[in-house]
């Protein structure tokens, strides 16, 4: 028998209300040991997805008011027999209740395992565990939307459908060479084609998708670059909207790499605003160009700050080569001053060029396009099955590449068993995929990462 666990689910900050969960095969046992409706009954006998008010009874004394939600299992978030005790939200009051759960039997949850008894009691498969933690922690609106997703089964159904269709030739390709002899139905050349065409299709098309689902969901490490006085410190404010980067006349006050995550429509920067980039014999300073520059080699996109109101100089050139080839906005800074610089050079070297002025606030709207436009993201469907994460790509890649060599196989006449062996392949990677046949590490490792409540 697996132990009553329990722990705070709201999270560890004062709220107006804070939940308790308690769950496993003697969670409404102790709960009612604790928790008195006010109409004098006991929880004990309350059916499932019932609630009861009353108090919380510490010691023969009230403590709190509470409510006590009931699941009975296996229709609960764990499958499991739940308990949701919800008092008022002062993370002195939670801790109280909690002790006096502990008290009473449970013992405390460790991270994620709620959901962890969720997965083990078949109630979600892997990767809808992984959509719970990307849910809590979601910055962007289409982090959000992909995990949702996820959790209702979008991918899952996905790789369902494509495992059923291996595991359909499998079984039969299984059967022809250990039965040769029996009446079982021939699986055609042409059949098996189909299906590897079937499975080829769809999983190179979750893996094209990767790139640009990791930017949308998890959003895209940004350099603001410019020389100094560009005002790329004020860009910054500007998309954080907070004061983190010292804004200040004195050119080089920017020495080293600020660090700040935004959203910017439905993208989340993560930025760093980087010592301006200009020659100098200050050796903090140097460093800082030196980081700046290593930071702009290994962005997923570069802000590229100029001044309108200056004329392009050797630092502006030099910036100009570093973003060639590579996924750059130009932000051509200071749109509200009298214009001196020759933007034709710029408009020529960019692909996507816009004006702001950071000082007025102006030009957010079009930056937000300029940038999901250039990362290739502006028309990208947060409604499709989407692999969120690098082991979820592993298993995809994995399963692909033994298609692929299922197919050549089969056009090079290789005989059903050798085929078989990399279909059976591709399945166990899929099995591993959704969770049906992840190794117990892989599982704990997974959860290990959520926070404890979840
Ligand atoms: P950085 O060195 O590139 O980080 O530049 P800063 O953000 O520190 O800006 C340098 C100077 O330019 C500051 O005095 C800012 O107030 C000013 N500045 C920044 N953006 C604008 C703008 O859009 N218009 C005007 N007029 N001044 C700006």
């Amino acid at each position: 028998m697996s132990k009553t666990i329990a722990a705070i689910a709201s999270g560890n900050a004062p709220g107006g209300i804070g939940v308790i969960r308690i769950s496993g095969e003697n969670a409404i046992e102790i709960a009612s040991s604790l928790f008195s409706p006010a109409d004098g009954s006991s929880i004990r006998d309350l059916k499932g997805y019932r609630a009861k008010y009353g108090n919380i009874i510490i010691n023969g004394n009230k403590a709190d008011n509470a409510v006590a939600l009931v699941f009975r299992a296996p229709k609960s978030y764990t499958g499991e027999d739940v308990c949701e005790l919800s008092v008022h939200g002062g993370m002195l009051a939670l801790q109280n209740t909690l002790q006096a759960v502990f008290e009473a039997g449970a013992v405390p949850a460790g991270a994620g395992e709620f959901t962890k008894r969720a997965f083990l009691n078949g109630k979600i498969d892997l990767t809808q565990a992984e959509s719970v933690a990307k849910i809590v922690s979601a910055q962007g609106q289409a982090e959000l939307k992909a995990s949702f997703n996820a959790l209702q089964g979008v991918l899952s159904n996905e790789i369902n459908s494509v495992l059923e269709k291996l595991l359909d030739v499998s079984a039969l390709m299984a059967a022809w060479v250990d039965y040769p002899d029996e009446e079982i139905p021939e699986l055609s050349e042409s059949e098996l084609s189909q299906t590897l065409d079937f499975a080829a299709e769809k999983l190179k098309k979750l893996l094209d998708n990767y790139d640009n689902g990791q930017t949308v969901t998890c959003g895209v490490e940004t350099v603001i670059a410019g020389r100094p006085n560009a005002g790329k410190s004020s860009l910054m404010n500007m998309l954080s909207k907070t004061e983190k980067s010292i804004v200040t006349h004195i050119e080089g006050t920017t020495r080293d790499i600020v660090e700040d995550s935004v959203r910017l429509g439905d993208i989340v920067l993560h930025l760093k605003d980087t010592a301006g980039l200009r020659e100098s014999d200050d050796i903090v300073e140097s460093i800082g160009i030196e980081k700046a520059y290593r930071a702009i080699d290994s962005a997923g996109l570069i802000l590229a700050v100029f001044d309108l109101s200056q004329k392009l100089s050797k630092e502006d050139f030099d910036l100009i080569e570093k973003c060639s080839g590579k996924n750059a906005v130009a932000v051509i800074n200071k749109n509200d001053l009298q214009p001196e610089m020759d933007t034709a050079v710029i408009e020529n070297a960019f692909d996507s060029v816009v004006y702001i002025s950071a000082k007025n606030n102006e030009g957010l709207d079009e930056l937000a396009s300029a940038v999901s436009n250039i990362l290739g993201v502006a028309d990208f469907d947060t409604n499709a099955p989407l692999l969120a994460n690098l082991r979820q790509k592993q298993n995809c890649q994995n399963a692909y590449e033994n298609i692929l060599q299922a197919k050549e196989a089969l056009e090079m006449n290789i005989t059903f068993d050798a085929i078989n062996v990399m279909v059976d392949s591709a399945a166990e990677e899929l099995l591993s995929l959704t969770g049906k046949k992840a190794t117990e590490e892989v599982v704990n490792n997974i959860f290990s990462k959520f926070c404890v409540g979840k």
